[in-house]
This record gives C-alpha cells, sequence and structure tokens, in this order.
C-alpha cells in the first residue's frame, strides 16, 4: 500500500527543492516550497553560486524518470575529458572514460534550475519566493518566515517538512541546538572565486569545448568549463591563508602579477582580471556530515542540507538528484512518512559519507598528483583493465560518474582495492608495456568480486 499524499513543506527551491517538488506534486502531494531568493527565471543569479555544474549519470537518470530530459538536453555541453594546461603551455587531454556515452556534461545552473521550477509549477507546486526561513520552533511546531517584500515575518505551522535549504541550512542547524542533532560542519581551508572567459567577437569558445580545463599548481588550481553562449566559467581554488592565497592577493598588481606567472595562457584571455577579481565574492567550500537526517519524524534534510560536499569530484548535484529519486521510490512502498525517511536515512548516509571522502580525495587529485608520471600511468592501466576484465574492473572515477548503477559507498569500497592493485601493477612497470596482466588477473580474480 502506498503513503496517502499530503501537505508538503519543502524549504529551498534549489536544485534539490524545485526537483523533489515535481516529484511529490506529481505523485498528488500539495507542496509549497519556500525560497528566500527572487524567481531565477526573472533576475540575476546572486553572485557567488557556481555558474555552471557537471551533470552526470545519477543526475541524469533522476532527471529522466521525471522526464525532464528533453528540456534539459539543449542547455548540455559535453566534456570528454580533463584538459591539463602546463605553466609552459603544453596541453595534454585525460579522457574520462572509454566509450562513447563516458562524458560528463557542463550545464548553466540558473538554466536547469529554470527547467525545474516551470516542471514544479506544471505538476501543481505553489512556490513562494523572497521567504527566509529565519527561525525555525520544534517544541511549538512552528516554522518562521520573513516575507523579503514586506519585512515582515509570519508562522507556518510544521506538518511534513523537507529542509533542501543547502549546505548552511537553517532547519539543519536549529535542529543541532534544539533538538541536539549531532552535525559537523567542516570547513576547508580553500576558498573559491569565478571569473569569466569570455567568448571571441564570433560568439565561439576560445579554448577547447569539450573537455574541463584544469591548470594544477599544486596548492591550488584553477578550472573551466564551457557555457552555451561560447564563454568558459574559470573558477580559482585557493588556500585561504598563506602564499600564495586569497589573503596575500590583495592588490591589482598582485593579482595580476599570480594569473601572469601561474596560468600564463588563461591570463591572457581574461580581460581585465584584477579588476574582475576584486568584484567577484570569494566562496567557502566543506563537509557536512549528520548522524541523522530525519528529525522529530517529520522533519526531513536532503541534498546539501543533509551532506554538503566540496565540489571536486562533480557529484553534489548529482547526488541530491539521485536523493530525490530513491525517496521517491521509497515513498511507493512505505507506510508513513516517519518510516519513509527512516529507510532514506538508512539507504542513503553510508552512500553520502563514501562521495563526501572522494570529493576530498579528488581535490589533491586534480591540483596535485594528476602532474604525477605514476598516477598517470594509474590511469591509463585502469582503463586498459577495464578494457580486458570489464565485469570485474571498472575504474572508480567511472564507476562514480558513469555507473549509476553502482551505489557509492560500492565505488569507494572497490577502488580502495583496486588502488591496491593498481600500486601492486606499477610498482616496477613505467610503461603499459611493462606491465604483467597475467598478474593482474589474478589479482583482479581474487580481490574483486564481477560488478553486480
Ligand atoms: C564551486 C562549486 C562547484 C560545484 N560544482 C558541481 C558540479 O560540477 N557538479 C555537481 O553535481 N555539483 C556541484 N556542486 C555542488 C552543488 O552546487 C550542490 O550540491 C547543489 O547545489 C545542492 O543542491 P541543494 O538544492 O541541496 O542546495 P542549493 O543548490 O544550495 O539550494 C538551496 C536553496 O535553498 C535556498 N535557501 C537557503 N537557505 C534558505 C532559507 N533559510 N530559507 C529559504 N530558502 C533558503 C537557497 O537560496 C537555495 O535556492 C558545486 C558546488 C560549488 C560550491
Amino acid at each position: 500500500m502506498s503513503l496517502p499524499s499530503c501537505d508538503v513543506t519543502i524549504i529551498g527551491a534549489g536544485l534539490a527543492g524545485s526537483f523533489l517538488a515535481v516529484l511529490l506534486a506529481r505523485r498528488g502531494d500539495r507542496v509549497q516550497v519556500f525560497e528566500r531568493l527572487p524567481d531565477m527565471r526573472r533576475s540575476q543569479v546572486p553572485a557567488g553560486r557556481s555558474i555552471n555544474l557537471a551533470l552526470a549519470a545519477r543526475g541524469i537518470r533522476a532527471l529522466e524518470l521525471a522526464e525532464l530530459m528533453p528540456k534539459v538536453a539543449p542547455l548540455l555541453i559535453p566534456m570528454r575529458g580533463r584538459l591539463l594546461h602546463d605553466v609552459d603551455r603544453t596541453l595534454s587531454f585525460m579522457p574520462y572514460g572509454q566509450r562513447e556515452h563516458e562524458v560528463i556534461y557542463s550545464v548553466s545552473r540558473p538554466g536547469l534550475n529554470g527547467v525545474l521550477l516551470d516542471a514544479a509549477e506544471r505538476a501543481g507546486a505553489t512556490i513562494h519566493f523572497r521567504q527566509e526561513l529565519v527561525d525555525v520552533d520544534y517544541a511549538c511546531r512552528k516554522l518562521i518566515f520573513l516575507d523579503a517584500a514586506t519585512g515582515r515575518r509570519h508562522e507556518v505551522p510544521m506538518g511534513t517538512v523537507i529542509g533542501a535549504d543547502g549546505a548552511g541550512s537553517v532547519l539543519r542547524r536549529a535542529a543541532v541546538t534544539q533538538l541536539g542533532l549531532d552535525c559537523t560542519e567542516e570547513l576547508l581551508p580553500h576558498s573559491y572565486k569565478e571569473l569569466i572567459l569570455p567568448a571571441d567577437a564570433h560568439a565561439r569558445h576560445r579554448i577547447e569545448k569539450h573537455a574541463l580545463h584544469i591548470w594544477p599548481r599544486g596548492g591550488f588550481m584553477l578550472i573551466a568549463l564551457p557555457n552555451l553562449d561560447g564563454s568558459f566559467t574559470v573558477t580559482l581554488f585557493l588556500p585561504k591563508r598563506g602564499e600564495p592565497s586569497f589573503e596575500s592577493l590583495q592588490n591589482d598588481a598582485a593579482i595580476e602579477q599570480f594569473f601572469a606567472r601561474h596560468f600564463p595562457d588563461a591570463y591572457e584571455l581574461i580581460p581585465r582580471v584584477a579588476e574582475e577579481f576584486g568584484k567577484r565574492p570569494v566562496g567557502i567550500m566543506g563537509t557536512v556530515r549528520c548522524r541523522r537526517w530525519h528529525v522529530d519524524r517529520h522533519v526531513l534534510l536532503i541534498g546539501d542540507a543533509a551532506h554538503a560536499i566540496t565540489p571536486f569530484h562533480g557529484q553534489g548535484m548529482n547526488a541530491a538528484f539521485e536523493d530525490c529519486r530513491e525517496l521517491l521510490e521509497i515513498l511507493r512502498d512505505a507506510t508513513t512518512w516517519a518510516e519513509a525517511f527512516d529507510r532514506f536515512e538508512t539507504r542513503r548516509r553510508p552512500n553520502a559519507e563514501a562521495i563526501a571522502d572522494m570529493a576530498l580525495e579528488n581535490y589533491v587529485e586534480m591540483r596535485d598528483t594528476v602532474r604525477d608520471p605514476k598516477f598517470v600511468l594509474k590511469k591509463e592501466l585502469s582503463l586498459e583493465l577495464e578494457r580486458r576484465f570489464p565485469s570485474r574492473f571498472v575504474p572508480r572515477y567511472s564507476m562514480v560518474m558513469f555507473h549509476d548503477e553502482i551505489p557509492y559507498r560500492v565505488a569507494f569500497e572497490r577502488g580502495r582495492i583496486q588502488e591496491t592493485i593498481l600500486n601492486e601493477l606499477t610498482e616496477t612497470a613505467t610503461t603499459l608495456d611493462e606491465v604483467d596482466y597475467e598478474r593482474a588477473a589474478a589479482l583482479i580474480n581474487a580481490r574483486l568480486d564481477p560488478v553486480a
């Protein structure tokens, strides 16, 4: 027996909140969404949010099940691999996968969010913009909102509530202080800033369009993802303090010198870099880990509100969409919301922990180890092993990005085993030809079960 439809309040009309509103409204629930920002379909995205994102298999599967891909597909630009930029301007390409469909897609955040908001409204959800959740009273079961238009506070009774209010979730923090919810928010000692590398005079991309560009520089890096208008969104990831850092880049001369020295090819393509740098905000990044995602039986945290992660695996949004898809599946045969929330947390939390750890590991890989010849050999070898032993060996990156049927936790565990195999096989080898493939077969058969 499926759960009867009910009144659901969603906090936040970002990627998770608006997608979940589509799914629940179509299920027959009466959905009210409260969003602190103005309607992004009619106003600019506030500075400081990532302007474009990488969409991969898990996100696509969820959007496909909701039949939203026809609307999303025109917004996508395939990226086939990493294009690394050395300081001496040498370029090297590392494919993400080895099959035609093994690509990830650059997508505009406001474009995608707009599609989801339209679909949510079409499905019957009501979205209240400029309504910021400012307080929660769990004891009296009240949500307190600030209406930006009137400057007044108003209360909404707490029925079934889903917190999709992002990494700084007010709903979560109130549960921590009022109900003793056990959560940690671990900030990275690095921050980020976004700049624009504009299109050429004919609205064409000035660097390779179908790649995710990386300028890895050890303790810091620059990356760029393509936009449909021919521009790229360029993101600098840099320590907050030390040398070099956001703190040390305090004047125009220091900023110009920093870009010219470390990213000479990008520097030539970003006009007035110091001026732009000065205008744009610095964003913070971190990992949120909570022991519970559902509180008080009627309240669930989802997406970044439950498990914000660092952006280095390009999976936060993908994981948030997967959350929504799995919650819908669970609701189909649950008898109460509390039971559904409990099952959702049990199923999803180990996966969220795994992708949080993999995202942190990927940061070191992207900014640093990606330049190491041993790392490059291991990447090539993992693709070769996948070719030779496709039922047992799938590179970890591919499991996360292209295999939505493999849960993150399984990808993490198999990835650990695979890493030891790769280390053993490349101990003495310096090229693929020098690898002992008979030993590879023995190690793989002994340590890895066939992929389910
Ligand atoms: C630099 C950067 C790059 C990223 N790149 C990728 C990528 O390539 N691929 C990927 O999959 N993920 C990426 N992510 C992660 C991704 O952005 C998040 O995981 C995703 O946005 C989570 O969706 P969400 O709906 O849970 O949270 P959000 O998108 O943050 O949405 C939360 C919504 O709630 C609203 N809100 C917040 N507080 C309140 C309140 N008190 N009252 C009412 N409304 C409120 C906000 O305005 C917002 O609309 C990146 C993140 C960053 C920072």
